[in-house]
Order: C-alpha cells, then sequence, then structure tokens
C-alpha cells in the first residue's frame, strides 16, 4: 500500500462484535477471564489495549516497521531506549539536540552512568572518532531544533554498523509522510506524536517503531515494566489524526515553501533556515532523504534586536505564540527565551541560534493570509 491509503486503513479493521468502522474507545483497565489464563489476548491495560494495539499497527505500518510501542509522552518513549543500556555504556548524540531530550540524558542518565557525547554529525568520520569498546548507540534528530540542520542517516547508519551500535533516530520534525529512517539503515525510530502524527495540538503522546523481534521485545518489556503508557482516549485521537497525516503534510510543505520564499525576499530578515533551498548547506541530503521540505523555519532579522523578535511576535494574529509544533494552526516560538533558554548565550549564538531567531511552525491555513499575517507584523519593526 502507498502511504495515503496506510494512513487511512493500516493497522485498523471494523469491531468484529458491532462493526463500528471507527475503532472503539476500549475505555478499560481490565479483562474478564474465562478460566485462570484463559482470555482473549488482553489482560490489564498497562500491557496491552485493544484502541493501542490498533494504534501501534498503524504507526509501525506507516515507518515501513514491524513493530510500533506507544508510550505517554515523546520523553518516555526517549527514556525507554536509554534503559536499553546499563551503567558504563556510551551513547553518541547529535549535539544540535531537542532540550528535553538533552535534559534527560544528562540531568537523569548521568546519574545512573550512562554516558553520552554531543558531537556535531554533518560529517560521519566525526562520530567514528568517539566510538570505543563502550558506545552502545548512535542518537540521532534530523531536521534539528531550530537550525534546520540535515543529517545523512544512511551515512550514520554505515559507522552504526561498521562498529555493532544501535542507531536510534528522532523523526519528530520530518513525521513519517517526509523520512522514514528504518528504510535508511536506522534500528529505532523515535516520534513524539504530540507534533505531526497527532497533528491538532490536543495529545501528548510518543512512539518508537522497530524491526528486530529481540529489541522490540525488549522494549515492549520496559513500556509494561516502567509503565508509562498512552490511555486509550489519546490512542483513539491519534488514530483518527493519523487518517489525515498525508493531506495534512502536503500542505503544510506547499504552506512551507510559499513561507520560506516569502521570508527569504523580505528587506528586514537576514537569514531563513529551510532545508528545501538548494543554497542551504544540506539540501542534496535533504532532497536524497527526504520527500519534501516541510513546514518548519526559522528566521533571523536585519540588526538582531532582541526587540524586534519580540514585537514581531507579539504583533502576529494567525501564527501564535506558543510551544510546540506540528498542528493544523501556524505557530511561532521563540527559541533563545523559550525552548533553548537554558543554553548559555556564547553556546546558542556559535551555532546561530541568535537573540533575533524566530521558528515558525507553518500550518494548513490560505498561504496568502499566512503571508499577509508576517507581512503586517514585519512592518511593525
Ligand atoms: C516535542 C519533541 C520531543 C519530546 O516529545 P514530548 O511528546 O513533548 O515528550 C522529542 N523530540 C522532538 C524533536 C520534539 O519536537
Amino acid at each position: 500500500m502507498k502511504f495515503g491509503t496506510k494512513a487511512i486503513h493500516a493497522g485498523v479493521s471494523p469491531d468484529l462484535s458491532t462493526g463500528a468502522i471507527m475503532t472503539p474507545i476500549f475505555q478499560t483497565s481490565t479483562y474478564v477471564q474465562k478460566s485462570p489464563g484463559d482470555h482473549l489476548g488482553y489482560e490489564y491495560s498497562r500491557t496491552h489495549n485493544p484502541t493501542r494495539t490498533a494504534l501501534q499497527n498503524s504507526l509501525a505500518a506507516l515507518e515501513n516497521g514491524k513493530h510500533g510501542i506507544c508510550f505517554s509522552s515523546g520523553l518516555g518513549a526517549i527514556d525507554a531506549v536509554v534503559k536499553l543500556f546499563n551503567p558504563g555504556d556510551e551513547i553518541i548524540s547529535t549535539n544540535d539536540l531537542y532540550g528535553g531530550t538533552y535534559r534527560l540524558f544528562t540531568k537523569v542518565f548521568e546519574r545512573y552512568g550512562i554516558k553520552f557525547h554531543f558531537v556535531p554529525m554533518d560529517k560521519p568520520e566525526t562520530i567514528a572518532s568517539h566510538v570505543n569498546e563502550k558506545t552502545k548507540m548512535i542518537w540521532v534528530e534530523t531536521p534539528t531544533n531550530p537550525m534546520m540542520n540535515i543529517i545523512d542517516i544512511k551515512a550514520v547508519s554505515e559507522v552504526a554498523k561498521k562498529h555493532g551500535l544501535i542507531l536510534a533516530v528522532d523523526n519528530t520534525f520530518a513525521s513519517p509522510f517526509l523520512q522514514n529512517p528504518l528504510d535508511l539503515g536506522a534500528d529505532i525510530v523515535m516520534h513524539s506524536v504530540t507534533k505531526y502524527l497527532g497533528g491538532h495540538s490536543d495529545v501528548v503522546m510518543g512512539a518508537l517503531v522497530v524491526n528486530d523481534d529481540e529489541l522490540a521485545s525488549k522494549l515492549v518489556f520496559l513500556q509494561n515494566a516502567c509503565g508509562a503508557t498512552p490511555g486509550p482516549q489519546d490512542c483513539f485521537l491519534v488514530l483518527r489524526g493519523i487518517k489525515t497525516l498525508h493531506l495534512r503534510m502536503e500542505r503544510h510543505c506547499q504552506n512551507g515553501k510559499t513561507i520560506a520564499a516569502f521570508l527569504k525576499n523580505h528587506p528586514k530578515i537576514s537569514k531563513v533556515y529551510w532545508p528545501g533551498f538548494e543554497d542551504h548547506p544540506n539540501h542534496s541530503i535533504a532532497k536524497s532523504q527526504m520527500r519534501d521540505f516541510g513546514g518548519m523555519i526559522s528566521f533571523t532579522l536585519v540588526g538582531n534586536k532582541l526587540e524586534d523578535a519580540k514585537k514581531v511576535m507579539e504583533n502576529l494574529h494567525l501564527f501564535a505564540l506558543a510551544e510546540s509544533l506540528g498542528g493544523v494552526e501556524s505557530l511561532c516560538g521563540h527559541p533563545a527565551s523559550m525552548t533553548h533558554a537554558s543554553i548559555p548565550k556564547e553556546e546558542r549564538e556559535k551555532v546561530g541560534l541568535v537573540d533575533s531567531l524566530i521558528r515558525l511552525s507553518v500550518g494548513v491555513e490560505d498561504a496568502e493570509d499566512l503571508k499577509n499575517d508576517l507581512a503586517q507584523a514585519l512592518a511593525k519593526i
């Protein structure tokens, strides 16, 4: 099946007891057994729930994987991945990383004796120089947030294979519509389902998709043993969101292209970060591993003044100022004071994350209205 057909049909089938075409919300914690151990495959909802099963199968299909495993948040999913390892083990991670992942790695798992190396991954050779006998996993995020750098998943997977390491890719920014890391050699794909998969800013959830049966059974064990599982109502909402993922993503990409071009030609804007530009440093990798370039865009203002950035964001009406991304509505954010405030200013500025940098999650509204909104806000500075 092609992507749009999978988005609508994979993993779901009409309810056997009623014929309900949509997977019901199985709002139950437990299941009746005829005799001890004689049940229909469901015993307790932390372990299994039919609404969750349908969603997990749908997610696996979208990522061309065998096993989908859902968690109560994206960070819950990452937490399970790191728990595959033991004190003394080492993990090599992208340096330009989602702040919450960085916090989980350094503030939680370093206390348990796991060591992390944060390295730039534009050249895969750099990764190899950090590998030693304790290294167990490479953690990649691409496109990165908010600088929109692209990492070559296939090239990194060759390094991982050569050294016998697990390769995990946080695919949140791309969504399974734009990029399928398992096809490019990754072992684990992670999603903050909260973003494009949910798509409507009404759910917090995470997921992992893998092909390997043994790896899946270890992660399913952790899902049940640690217990960060999503409820059936949230699973239902995501199942509903997924049915329009391909339609939403097409419009996110179209609008992204229109808005990126508009910003690039605007006299008050100094730099626009979007992988669809031919002069983006990783454009050719983006072109080869992604189906399109998405609706996430960052830009900086001429003069680089914090007051100007604030004024633009205060005056945007359709782009709501809020954390998160990937919903149908457009959002704007200020990484230097919001998501990346914990990183020292000098460190931030080294990677281009300056005070006037504004990040947009371009929604699926009419592009003309979004352009007009940006134009009137930029006219205020
Ligand atoms: C939001 C996000 C996460 C964390 O997911 P939650 O669902 O908020 O726990 C991880 N990685 C990326 C790239 C994200 O954008």
